[in-house]
């Protein structure tokens, strides 16, 4: 029987990330991965062709706006055979580009089904044959799926999920969104942009709901003014397929029951953990609703069994979370001295239009904590490179603590939000206070120097607002 240092189940950004790092330490690994490719749902149906799809978006709409910028645009069409075509071309190079990593770097992969065999053992399943293999630690890295509502059926073809959503033949004519957590938005967006009269169905009382309060507003007043419908507070009650299309009936936040069609569906109501027939109930592994229990150091209750990414309760799904959680196991395992999972260091970033970024507290997170707070506000309509660009809309929040300046949290939306929250994602990392961020000289003219005067405004010091 083969033996190995580390077994990791799952190629995505958890599993694929520890395996690289796994070897740079010297440890024998083998990943195992269900898939006939490596890199998971965020490089094949996640991050990655969303963020292509965006891009391609923005494109087009600054081609829609070329007479403001002085260029004559005639006969402006989309290619969407194109665009699907160029979205897989990058998605191919990417899972190409691990496959090259795991070939320099001697990680070695098995495909197949992985599952826990054992202590110390993990069996693989391809075809009906099954290959055990021995192992002094595992890596649970399985990742997640999309939910469903209760009692709505994904037909794939009219009612869909991320997946065949990424791959639609055609713009459709009209679209709903089922969620408005950052799935749920970068597709309104998205088909928007391109044309599809869109409207969107959230439970709870505002759009990302996991970001600030102000954010939410802004987001949602962005969409409204794109032309996208959001009702907040709406209760779906049925999806149904129609002879063309799809009709949602949802009760409306006043109890109203409302019937609406449209020619595909898009359900965004989360994402379940992968943790089915892994054989966890043999081991020690606890499990809640799904998803894996784990200390900060990615260590489940069972020795030597670490998971890591969007099994792991209570951490969000996020690549760059799952990324740094299989860092964190690998290291602990290969016994050196590394940090615990920080989940206020970890940034959230939305890259629909406009964009969002932000890392730490929310403003209500830190009052609800009973901290004193000053918040310092700073709006792109401010800042000469957003001018330059096109895209004044959106602020920047700092929420900090009074006393000594400590900084809790920042939330942006707006262009560039999620390349410009890097700094305050260092700044938090690094524990810097107002005072040593107002000591930072900011590039001008850039986007990036609004963080700057973000921070000043928090003691009324900003010079551009
Ligand atoms: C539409 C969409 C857009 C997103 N955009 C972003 C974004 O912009 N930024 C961001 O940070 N996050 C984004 N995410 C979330 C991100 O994709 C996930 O957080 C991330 O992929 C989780 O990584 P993972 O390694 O835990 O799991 P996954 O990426 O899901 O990988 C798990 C892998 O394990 C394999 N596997 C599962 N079970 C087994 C088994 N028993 N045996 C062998 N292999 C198995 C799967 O085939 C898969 O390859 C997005 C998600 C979606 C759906």
């Amino acid at each position: 029987m083969a033996k190995y240092d580390l077994v990791i189940i799952g190629s995505g950004p958890g599993g694929y990330v520890a395996a690289l790092r796994a070897v740079q330490y010297g440890l024998k690994t083998l990943v195992v991965e269900k898939d006939s490719y490596l890199g998971g749902t965020c490089l094949h149906i996640g991050c990655i062709p969303t963020k292509v799809f965006l891009h391609h978006a923005d494109i087009y709409e600054t081609f829609q706006r070329a007479a403001e910028f002085g260029f004559e645009v005639k006969d402006l069409k989309v290619n969407w055979a194109t665009i699907l075509d160029r979205k897989q071309k990058i998605v191919t190079k990417h899972s190409k580009g691990i496959e090259f990593l795991f070939r320099r770097g001697k990680v070695e992969t098995m495909a197949g089904w992985g599952r826990i065999a054992g202590p110390g053992r993990v069996s693989v399943e391809k075809d009906g044959k099954t290959t055990e293999v021995e192992t002094t630690f595992t890596i649970l890295a399985t990742g997640s799926d999309a939910r469903s509502l209760p009692g709505v059926e994904i037909d794939s073809k009219v009612i869909l999920t991320n997946r065949e959503i990424l791959s639609l033949p055609q713009i459709p004519k009209s679209l709903i969104v089922v969620g408005a957590g950052a799935v749920g938005v970068e597709f309104a967006s998205i088909y928007r942009s391109f044309g599809s009269e869109v409207t969107i169905l959230e439970m709870l009382p505002r759009a990302v709901p996991l970001e600030d309060e102000e954010i939410s507003a802004e987001l949602q007043k962005a969409f409204k003014k794109r032309g996208i419908r959001i009702e907040t507070e709406a209760k779906v009650d049925s999806v149904k397929k129609e002879s063309k299309g799809a009709s949602v009936t949802f009760k409306d936040k006043a109890g109203k029951s409302e019937t609406l069609d449209a020619e595909k569906v898009l359900i965004a109501v989360g994402r379940r953990p992968l943790t089915e027939n892994l054989n966890l109930e043999k081991t020690a592994v606890k499990l809640e609703r799904g998803f894996v229990h784990t200390n900060s150091f990615m260590e489940t209750a069972e020795p030597r069994v670490y998971a890591i990414g969007d099994i792991v309760a209570g951490l969000p799904q996020l690549a760059h979370a799952a990324s740094m959680e299989g860092l964190i196991a690998v290291g602990r395992m290969a016994g050196k001295d590394v940090q615990p999972f920080d989940r206020v260091r970890c940034p959230n970033c939305t890259y629909c239009e406009p964009q969002i970024g932000s890392i730490g507290m929310t403003e209500k997170q830190a009052r609800d904590a009973g901290l004193k707070v000053k918040i310092g506000k700073f709006p792109f309509s401010a800042n000469s490179k957003a001018t330059i660009l096109g895209h004044n809309e959106g602020f920047i929040k700092v929420v900090a603590e009074e006393k000594y300046g400590e900084i809790l949290g920042v939330h942006a939306i707006g262009v560039l939000a999620t390349e410009i929250v890097a700094e305050p994602v260092a700044a938090l990392g690094l524990e810097a206070t107002l005072d040593d961020m107002a000591a930072i000289i900011h590039a001008h003219p850039t986007v990036w120097e609004a963080m700057g005067d973000a921070f000043n405004a928090v003691r009324g010091l900003s010079i551009n607002a």
